[in-house]
Parts: structure tokens; sequence; C-alpha cells
């Protein structure tokens, strides 16, 4: 990953620190890579999450011990499948696993926000989680990638995902009409991809103007 810029000739504009969201197969982890590409540095929840999950985690006792032993493969690893079928199926399960898992991901954060603070990068955040978990709150800007409930599934659909799967994680998250409200900018992506990266170019030069 790139360093943070500093130093003599640097801008002096402050540190940006965005937060894209949207429900799962809206287009969140495209526009992220879209603004990566005009030079966003860009924090993936998820990875973060599924760090906190692994076995030599301080937080792997306490999930196999939410969860149960049969969470868990022979290597001694979580079996993804296996917690979402668990999860999906019990909300206060799905609330708890969040609860230990959140801040691990938000730590993680916060580290990465330190390393770029005192520069004038514009750090996105791509969390399907950010407004429910509050995130939202410590974010200068809120980007929601809105997509219709049906092109999300479709399109998960076309990447492989089950479509129970799909169907669960999406129920799992808030409407879109939720996290809309407290949306500082949308990009709507039930268009084409070259439709979302113009709307990703507009964005950017909203956002970085220095
Ligand atoms: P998320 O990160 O929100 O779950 P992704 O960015 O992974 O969503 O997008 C879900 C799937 O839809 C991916 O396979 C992606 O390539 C595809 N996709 C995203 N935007 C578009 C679009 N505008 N047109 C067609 N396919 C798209």
């Amino acid at each position: 990953m790139a360093g943070p810029r500093q130093g003599p000739g640097a801008d002096p504009a402050p540190m940006l620190f965005v937060g894209l969201t949207g429900g799962i197969g809206s287009g969140k982890s495209t526009a992220a890579r879209m603004l990566a590409e005009l030079g966003a540095v860009v924090l993936d929840a998820d990875a973060f999450a599924r760090e906190a999950a692994l076995s030599s985690s301080p937080r792997f006792a306490e999930i196999v011990g939410l969860l149960g032993p049969d969470i868990v493969r022979p290597d001694g690893e979580l079996d993804r499948a296996a917690v979402a079928a668990v999860v999906f199926a019990d909300p206060a399960k799905l609330r708890a696993l969040e609860a230990l898992i959140h801040p691990v991901v938000e730590a993680r954060v916060e580290q990465e926000l330190a390393r770029y603070a005192g520069t004038d990068t514009v750090v996105v955040l791509d969390s399907p989680l950010l407004i429910p978990m509050g995130t939202d709150a410590r974010c200068d800007a809120v980007v929601v990638v809105a997509c219709s409930p049906e092109r999300r599934l479709a399109r998960l659909l076309e990447r492989g995902m089950a479509e129970d799967d799909a169907r669960a994680r999406m129920a799992a998250q808030p409407s879109l009409e939720t996290i809309a409200s407290r949306a500082d900018h949308i990009l709507d992506n039930d268009g084409t991809e070259a439709e979302l990266r113009d709307q990703v170019r507009g964005l950017w030069t909203e956002l970085k103007p220095r």
C-alpha cells in the first residue's frame, strides 16, 4: 500500500474520511475500486472482519463459544458457510457476533486513520454496516451506493452466490431508505458500470477539489 503523502510541498488540506456503504451486491466494492484508481486509500471493513475471526484473533475463543464448535473446520479456522447458516437464521446471534467483531474492526480503522492523519489523503471505508455500527458519525462524508434489491440479487447470483445465502444476507442489512437518509452523496448503481464511473468521477471532484 502506498505510504501517506507528507513533507515539503504536501497539500495543506486535511485528511478526509469517507464512509462508503450500501447493501450487499449494490456495487460498493466496485465504487471503492474506482475511487482507489482516482487516488483514494480504501479500507475494506469486511476484510478487517475476516481478520478478526481468524483463529489467531483474540476474539476467536469467544466466537466459538457463541456459535458452538461445529463452526470450526478441521484446520482450526471458522467454516464461514456454517457461520452464515447459524447467524442468518438467528438475528440475536448475528448481533452478538457483530458485537464481538466490530470493536476489532473499529480499532483497525482507527489504526489506519492514524497513519494518514496530517496528510491530504482521502481515506474511504467500504463497509456494509457503516450506519448500523455508528461509524458514519466518525466520517467527514457518507456515500451510499443505491441499487434496487432485484438488481442486487441478480448481480450476486451472477457472482456465484447461492440464492438462499444472498437473500438471507440482504434481509439482515438495513433498507436502502434507512441508509439513504443518512447519505451526503448517493451513487445510483442501477445502470452500467460506465455510468457508475461517471458518478464516481463527479464525487471525486467534489471530495478532492485540492
Ligand atoms: P458489494 O461490494 O456492494 O457487495 P460489488 O461491487 O461486489 O458489490 O458488486 C456486486 C457484483 O455486481 C460484482 O460482481 C460486480 O462486478 C457487479 N457490478 C457492480 N456494479 C455493476 C454495474 N453497474 N453493472 C453490472 N455489474 C455490476
